[in-house]
């Protein structure tokens, strides 16, 4: 199975003149990477001005809207996202969980809309209970269309990322209740130093990566580094 890395920008850079900048630099410095699929979720309103990798988005609204569209203030929905080249979205980030008081339930729904206009979500857990909560009610050829993507709260932009052994227990108990094939990321303070060992130790298909990835440099090296593996 190909390697899936997934940039999360959060919340910056802070223009668009820089998220440009950024953009390019790392799409130079991949140039003809093969052995990995690189996908970059910037914030909502760059994703139309960004061209040349996979987009990704960091949120959706969780209804499924009749034709995308209704009086909703302030939400995009997952149709909205794919009709302006998205390929995924991320689900459930412990950010959102945290700050917009995002529940199970709720990440739920987003998991159903976003499958329903055929974006691929990447579901962000930090427990078996949230997995097995996020997806209830989803079938298992539904399920297989979902990343998930196994970030420790405790490793999230702390510089102290999960270590190897209880990552890949955590992989191995997902993979008992998903199978084999399922698609599994690490994410939690990832760096060009570690990143090797999440995909070649703990054996995750892949990461998600927030502060590293607005260092260009240090992205690429991540990139190059598991493009080896
Ligand atoms: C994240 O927020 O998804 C993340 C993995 O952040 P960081 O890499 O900064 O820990």
């Amino acid at each position: 199975m190909k390697h899936l890395i997934v940039a999360n920008w959060k919340c910056n850079p802070n223009n668009l003149v820089k998220a440009k900048k950024l953009f390019s630099v790392v799409k130079k410095g991949i140039g003809v990477v093969k052995e990995v699929e690189v996908v970059v979720c910037p914030p909502f309103v760059y994703l139309s001005k960004l061209f040349g990798l996979t987009l990704g988005a960091q949120n959706c609204f969780w209804k499924n809207l009749p034709a995308g569209r209704g009086a909703f203030t302030g939400e995009i929905s997952p149709f909205m996202l794919k009709d302006i080249g998205c390929k995924y979205v991320i689900i459930g980030h412990s950010e959102r969980r945290r700050y917009f008081k995002e529940t199970c339930a709720m990440v739920n729904k987003k998991l159903k809309a976003a499958l329903a206009n055929n974006l691929k979500p990447i579901l962000c857990i930090d427990s078996i209970n949230q997995v097995k909560r996020g997806l209830k009610g989803i079938s298992k050829k539904e399920i297989k269309k979902i990343v998930i993507a196994y970030e420790p709260i405790f490793a999230i932009g702390t510089g102290k990322a999960c270590s190897i052994n209880k990552a890949k227990k955590m992989n191995f108990s997902i993979r008992k209740i998903l199978g084999e094939q399922a698609a599994i990321l690490y994410g939690g303070s990832v760096n060009s130093k570690n990143a090797k060992d999440f995909i070649k130790k703990a054996q995750f298909q892949g990461l998600l990566i927030g502060g590293a990835s607005l260092n260009p440099k240090e992205f690429v090296k991540i990139i190059k580094k598991v493009s080896q593996v």
